[in-house]
């Protein structure tokens, strides 16, 4: 029987099914043990050091009773915890990005999934080079900057050379003030050779979801293709850092089986990438099995209603302040509004799950990967989020300044993000106002940038800020690199 070992690089090791049922009886046991959850509580806590803030984090043990603690008290304080450690590590920022569907060819039977090879009546879609760079323009007259490229797998239709020609031209693209600045890919586990050649071609983060971490339940989601490998799949990450990607995204699509399980993986994987390469994730993915052509999220016994889904995001926030937190447009606005103050770094708007969908004027269904849910235009979702203090960041300048893997962990753990990533966030939202924004938008914008520019600690610092952005708004200046 397999041994659990977080610094192994056997799956079966790392993420170890016997530790997580124990783990879920430890939970299950101490659910109401108030002194226990106290001191986790307490642990978890943003504490003042010499620089900044520090959390400590939590391990999967105990990030999994507070997640099967059911005392409403306590609840309230583990939401209150994830609010203090966002705007300690993060403030009030928020990332945005957008998805880019390249193509829905896929070889595999994932049985959640539209694009699985047994659709016959979806329709298949490869984009063109130059169907490629159409999106990035409509893209870049939106305001995106940052993008997530996603791709059925098909090694025949979309082989890796399809995927780099794709990252070289959506780079080459610069139309207007436009520039997509950081593309992160999201496509199917591959070799490290592989990995190797996306790190070449100047990717960001490298997205693999596990879909689940419960390997019996994934054999059966994934009954056939490549990605029926659970072990291949569950190790990717390891052979994506030693093709030289320092910064990872981990997920789960929950729906597909209990969540306190998948929970509990997704923390162990965490703390696998942490004991062998020295950093965590870059980000973690929240998404919820959503309805779509030939899916039916009702077929999945294991969805979860709003509020367990906000303890998720909760838990996951206290146990590694760290990660980034992506929540997509699969979620409602209201549900995206509440989950942002729990820990919630980074969200897509006016996305279009469909291969080209960007080009079209209406929302294409053909094919379309899931249904949307906050339908929003970017100047809708930006605004919105300055009205509930929120400031909208297109800045992708760490990723630039090789600020990955763990230099950005050390950015983040020396509470150094106000001075650095709190104006690089305003003086790209103010490059947005200028170049896309409504008026509305803009208004309420420069009055955010005006009251956010005095929340930046170092003197210094804030007049380059206000200097900069008065040649944005001036002299037209955009030869920054955020
Ligand atoms: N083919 C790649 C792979 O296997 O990882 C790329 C990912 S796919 C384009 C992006 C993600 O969409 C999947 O990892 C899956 O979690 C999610 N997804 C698939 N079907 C979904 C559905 N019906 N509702 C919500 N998310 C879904």
């Amino acid at each position: 029987m397999a041994v659990y070992n977080p610094a192994s690089l056997k799956a079966e090791e790392f993420i170890n099914d016997g530790e997580i049922r124990e783990t879920l009886a430890y939970a299950e046991a101490n659910k109401n043990n108030i002194e226990l959850i106290d001191r986790i509580l307490e642990k978890a806590r943003p504490k003042k050091g010499e620089k900044g803030w520090v959390c400590s984090g939590l391990t999967h043990r105990e990030a999994s009773v507070l997640l099967a603690c059911e005392i409403p008290g306590k609840i309230e304080e583990i939401y209150k915890i994830a609010e203090e450690i966002k705007m300690a590590y993060y403030g009030n920022r928020i990332v945005i990005f957008a998805p880019l569907y390249l193509s829905n060819y896929c070889v595999n039977g994932c049985l959640y999934c539209p694009y699985h090879l047994k659709n016959k009546h979806i329709a298949r879609k490869k984009l063109t080079q130059d169907e490629v760079r159409s999106e990035v323009i409509a893209l870049q007259d939106m305001g995106h900057k940052r993008l997530a490229i996603e791709a059925g797998e098909d090694p025949v239709n979309n082989p890796i050379e399809y995927i780099l020609d794709c990252i070289k031209t959506i780079y080459s693209v610069h139309h207007k003030n436009g520039d997509i600045r950081r593309v992160n890919v999201n496509i199917a586990a591959t070799t490290v050779d592989n990995y190797r050649k996306l790190k070449e071609a100047g990717i960001g983060t490298y997205i693999l979801f596990q879909e689940t971490y419960h390997k019996e339940s994934y054999l059966r989601l994934h009954p056939t293709g490549p990605k029926h490998d659970y072990d291949y799949h569950t190790e990717a990450m390891d052979r994506a850092m030693e093709g030289g990607i320092d910064d990872v995204g981990l997920g789960v699509l929950f729906g597909l089986e209990l969540y306190r399980y998948e929970f509990a993986g997704l923390l162990m994987h965490a703390e696998h990438l942490e004991a062998v390469h020295g950093v965590g994730p870059h980000t973690i993915s929240v998404p919820r099995v959503k309805h779509a052509d030939d899916i039916d999220p009702d077929a999945f016994d294991n969805g979860i209603d709003d509020e367990t889904f906000a303890k998720i995001t909760a838990c996951i926030r206290l146990a590694v302040p760290y990660t980034g937190m992506i929540i997509s447009t699969r979620e409602s606005q209201a549900v995206r509004g509440r989950l942002l103050r729990l820990g919630i770094s980074q969200i897509s708007g006016a996305s279009r799950t469909s291969v080209g969908g960007y080009t079209e004027k209406e929302r294409p269904h053909d094919t379309e990967q899931f249904d949307v849910s906050d339908q929003r235009t970017l100047d809708e979702v930006v605004r919105w989020l300055m009205e509930n203090n929120h400031v909208p960041s297109f800045c992708t300048a760490c990723y630039r300044a090789g600020r990955t893997g763990d230099r950005f962990m050390a950015l983040c753990k020396s509470g150094q993000i106000l001075n650095c990533c709190h104006p690089n966030a305003l003086m790209t939202l103010s490059e947005y106002l200028e170049d896309y924004a409504s008026p509305e938008t803009k208004k309420i914008g420069y009055e955010m940038i005006e009251r956010e520019l005095n929340r930046i600690p170092r003197e210094k610092t804030r007049e380059i800020a206000r200097q900069n952005i008065e040649d944005i708004r001036n002299s037209g200046r955009r030869d920054f690199r955020f």
